[in-house]
């Protein structure tokens, strides 16, 4: 299924367009298309047989493989001379982070309708909390299904419950979390396993999350039955771990705009080890996302190259933990490097290595999540197509929006999307996803077309807006 371009192992930018940067005919100046000239399949296929090696051990977050492929990364950005985000003069941001195991020994749940009682064994729910959790007799705040309409009442330190399917979202439970009710039931089917570890921020000051799953519950607050609730829940097991958002800053030219951002980002995590005894113990993660992330690295040294920077900044970032829940963006959302008012986009990249997408294969193309959210895509596909890359409509991809780290930007009001060439293919999230099944001179291309887009983003006099997509209004009203 691999496309061959049949130019040999160096691919140059806009082959057709390079007598029409002479002619002004490209979006581009002829330093910038010069500039773009030095994206290479070599450079990329180098840099990701390195991060996507069994050295490195899948990356998972956080891990020892993670640690050196972040020094990697920031190696990169140093070697292009881009600004280190860092207070401290690094290229890190560096969060705290506890892994949390669940303690269920002592576990009590106790609803209490009138003189109704129902015990919930431990089997049937899912804790989420950094710490102990108790409540005697508490009353519980009904939340509204979608199909009731108006908005979720007052439930600032109270205890509230509603179903998994309307709350259970990140978006819903991020929103919830921000009224800072004092313990959150969710009812419904859930995924997780009971026992299993996950990682938060040390300083987060989220309420507990325990899932329900319970017919009877489902039932009892269907029926809008006043309920009561006791709970105990012993401290978890804490381990205090760090992971490490990488970044560099290429300063904008224009003095009235370079204090505006346009975020390059990809996460660098993936999945790291399978289980002792497998044939093959190594998430290698070579697309998934070894591609965005030396694709992050390519661009930042291409631009670096220009004699005139664009307008804005440009920040290209590489995010830890998105494989564990987009947990390196919404760090960084928490604590922006810059003000989230003044980044004007955030491009994320994913899988961008493979052609062999599902669907039909994709050469010399890309996609967007999203596509109607906002005028970023329009914008970014004019430019492509004067790099001779097409932006292609994947089917469904509204669906994947909330699959990756743009999404975490989204919630926090910034015009953020994510450019993917294969969304599903063959290897995704498993040990066979290997550099050498990269299509090394196609990413270079597609590279070459996301690359004028973050120019023509960054020097464009407008920011990029929102759509009036009803699906873009939750994005639109978190502007900052
Ligand atoms: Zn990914």
């Amino acid at each position: 299924m691999k496309a061959t371009l049949g130019c040999g192992t160096v691919w140059l930018c806009a082959v057709l367009f390079t007598a029409g940067a002479a002619t002004h005919s490209a979006g581009l100046s002829a330093p910038e298309q010069a500039a773009l000239e030095r994206i290479s399949a070599d450079s990329l296929r180098g840099n990701l047989s390195f991060l996507a090696s069994d050295a490195l051990e899948g990356r998972g977050t956080p891990s020892r493989g993670l640690d050196v492929a972040a020094e990697f990364i920031a190696a990169q950005f140093r070697k292009a001379g881009l600004e280190p985000i860092g207070k401290d003069g690094s290229y890190f941001q560096t969060a705290k982070l506890l892994r949390v195991t669940p303690n269920l020994e002592g576990f009590q749940l106790t609803l209490r309708d009138g003189g109704d009682e129902l015990e919930l064994p431990a089997g049937d729910i899912r804790v989420r909390s950094v710490a102990a959790v108790d409540f005697r007799d508490a009353a519980v705040v009904r939340l509204p299904e979608a199909s009731e309409g108006g908005g979720v009442p007052a439930i600032r330190d109270k205890v509230v419950a509603g179903s998994m399917r309307r709350y259970g979202t990140e978006a819903a439970l991020f929103k919830l979390q921000a009224e800072r009710p004092a313990l959150i039931l969710l009812i419904g089917r859930s995924r997780e396993r009971a026992e299993e570890s996950w990682l938060e921020e040390r300083d987060a000051a989220n309420a507990p999350v325990i899932r329900v799953t319970s017919e009877a519950v489902a039932d009892a607050l269907g029926e809008h039955r006043e309920l009561r609730v006791s709970v105990h829940v012993a401290a978890p097991r804490t381990e205090a771990v760090v992971a490490r958002n990488v970044g560099g800053i290429l300063r904008g030219a224009d003095a009235a705009l370079r204090d505006q951002y346009v975020l390059v980002t990809a996460h660098y995590d993936h999945l790291g080890l399978l289980p002792e005894g497998s044939p093959d113990r190594v998430y290698n993660g070579a697309n998934d996302n070894g591609s965005g992330t030396v694709s992050v690295v390519e661009i930042a040294a291409a631009l670096a190259t220009l004699p005139v920077h664009p307008r804005r900044s440009v920040m290209f970032l590489a995010l830890y933990g998105e494989e564990e829940g987009l947990l390196g963006a919404f760090y960084y959302t928490r604590h922006p490097v810059e003000p989230l008012r003044d980044t004007v986009a955030d491009i994320n990249l994913e899988q961008l290595g493979r052609t062999d997408e599902q669907s039909g294969a994709q050469v010399g193309s890309f996609s967007f999540t999203g596509p109607s959210y906002s005028n970023l895509p329009a914008l970014m596909e004019d430019a492509a197509k004067q790099e001779g890359v097409k932006v292609y409509a994947k089917r469904g991809a509204d669906a994947y929006f909330d699959r990756s780290d743009n999404y975490a930007f989204a919630l926090a009001g910034v015009v953020a999307h994510t450019i993917v060439v294969a969304y599903e293919f063959p290897d995704y999230h498993a040990a066979g996803d290997e550099w050498q099944k990269i299509d090394y001179p196609n990413m270079a291309k597609v590279d070459c077309g996301v690359a004028a887009g973050v120019i023509g983003i960054a020097n464009r006099a407008e920011r990029p807006g929102w759509s009036d997509a009803k699906e873009a209004a939750v994005y639109r009203g978190a502007r900052k």
